[in-house]
């Protein structure tokens, strides 16, 4: 269980019997909860069947980074403007949703800080705060001095910070994402597994069923309904780990503003702490076998070494979750058939543009087409040898490290 889920919530009920609805969600998630409540605003009947529990799938399971980017593309690669738009805006938009229906999630917006570990990666950061500076967003180029005040680490060459990001805790987002659209309206049914969709559109659960105009998938890489769709990214397990609390002398000295840092490796290094001075931070396996006892311990080992930290206290909660993937790292929407739309994809970004896409999504259901939305629909394209490849991000992991190794001598 993700340290997130273990403050549990009341159950909403399971769906029984028949239901209609101008709009049917399915998935529990950021995506499908920031549908659902822009649908209903924009005066939708709306029902959404979530599987398990809220925020089941990544959304229950990530580092709660509210991160207003790309992870590996720039504004200027990017042809479709609108796109930008809704990324530079998305931070923006989680903080004021939560402002707006006072969600309580210890949300802090302080920045997303990305160090460099290079200076070919400074040198990157240095066009990419051009790039969102012109389109005016906070975007801010740190010296290296900058970036070890800001972090209490040393070691990095420099980097930069987007203002607008920030933390969440992410469960209590989506439980608070819930809440407003049931307060508008929006009918949500928990332990309500779809397992049949018929054009029509008619879904079927265990103990009921939903007649809707227009269906909107939010299954993310947790969802197998539509065939195919699975094998169009790559489903990657990511891990997280949060220590117990540290103490209030090493806080000031770490992250002293409570922003989050995610660094330029290929292994990624990522930091944060909770509202309860718990240090947050993730990795990933290269081999699957053992993989839940031996990733949390790795990674609890390099945050005592890149932080300095040798007595840092031992793991209270370690879990993994699913994020799928694309290779440029840019978020989907795919029309999979009249009245059916797809949202998913936004990697690790999931946060801010998944709840982007759904606003997205939403205008699609109130009518808007599904040509004109700011993520381009597509079709389901199955990436080749989907088989092997959706191995390739794990078993690149050493290469990775050894890049990264190779950059740090080189500059
Ligand atoms: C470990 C990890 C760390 C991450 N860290 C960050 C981070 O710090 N910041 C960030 O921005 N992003 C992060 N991400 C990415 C982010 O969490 C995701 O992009 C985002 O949560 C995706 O939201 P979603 O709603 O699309 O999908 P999910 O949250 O995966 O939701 C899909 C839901 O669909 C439900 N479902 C599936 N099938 C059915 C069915 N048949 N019927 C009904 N329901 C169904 C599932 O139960 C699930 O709840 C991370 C991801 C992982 C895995």
């Amino acid at each position: 269980m993700s340290l997130w889920h273990a403050t549990p919530a009341p159950p909403l009920p399971a769906l029984q019997g028949r239901q209609e609805a101008d709009l049917l969600v399915i998935g529990g998630g950021f995506a499908g909860l920031s549908t659902a409540l822009h649908a209903a605003e924009a005066g939708l009947s709306v029902i959404v069947l979530e599987a398990h529990l809220i925020a089941h799938g990544a959304s229950g399971r990530n580092a709660g980074f509210v991160v207003p980017n790309f992870a590996k593309v720039d504004p200027e690669q990017i042809t479709h403007r609108p796109l930008v738009d809704m990324a530079a805006g998305s931070a923006d938009l989680v903080f004021d949703l939560i402002r707006r229906h006072a969600i309580p999630c210890d949300a802090v917006q302080s920045g997303w800080i990305q160090p460099s570990h290079s200076d070919a990666a400074l040198a990157r950061a240095a066009s990419r705060v051009r790039q969102w500076s012109a389109l005016g967003r906070p975007a801010e180029l740190l010296t290296k001095a900058q970036v070890t005040e800001m972090t209490g680490v040393p070691g990095w060459k420099g980097g930069w910070i987007d203002r607008s990001g920030g933390v969440v805790n992410p469960v209590a987002y989506a439980r608070g994402l819930a809440q407003a659209a049931i307060r508008a309206g929006v009918r949500i049914h928990e332990t309500s597994a779809v397992t049949a969709l018929a054009p029509g559109w008619r879904a079927t659960t265990a103990q009921g069923e939903v007649q809707a105009r227009r269906v909107v998938l939010a299954t993310n890489a947790y969802g197998h309904l539509w065939p195919g769709l699975d094998r169009s990214f790559f489903p990657l397990r990511v891990f997280q780990v949060a220590t117990q609390p540290l103490p209030l002398s090493i806080r000031q000295r770490l992250l002293p503003g409570g922003q989050c840092v995610s660094d330029t490796r290929r292994n990624l290094f990522t930091f944060r702490f909770d509202a309860a001075n718990r240090l947050i931070s993730g990795g990933m396996h290269v081999i699957s076998w053992g993989a839940d006892r031996r990733v949390p311990q790795t990674i609890h080992r390099r945050l005592m070494r890149v932080l300095d930290l040798p007595d840092l206290p031992p793991l209270e909660h370690a879990w993994s979750g699913l994020a799928s993937v694309m290779p440029d790292f840019l978020p989907r929407v795919v029309e999979l058939a009249p009245g059916l739309l797809a949202g998913f994809a936004c990697n690790g970004r999931g946060i801010a543009l998944s709840t982007a896409m759904g606003r997205e999504l939403a205008s699609w259901a109130a009518g808007r087409d599904a040509g004109d939305l700011a993520i381009p629909r597509q079709r389901a394209k199955p990436l080749p040898l989907h088989a092997l490849s959706r191995l390739a991000p794990n078993m690149l992991l050493p290469l990775s490290q050894l890049r990264d190794w190779a950059d740090t001598r080189g500059g």
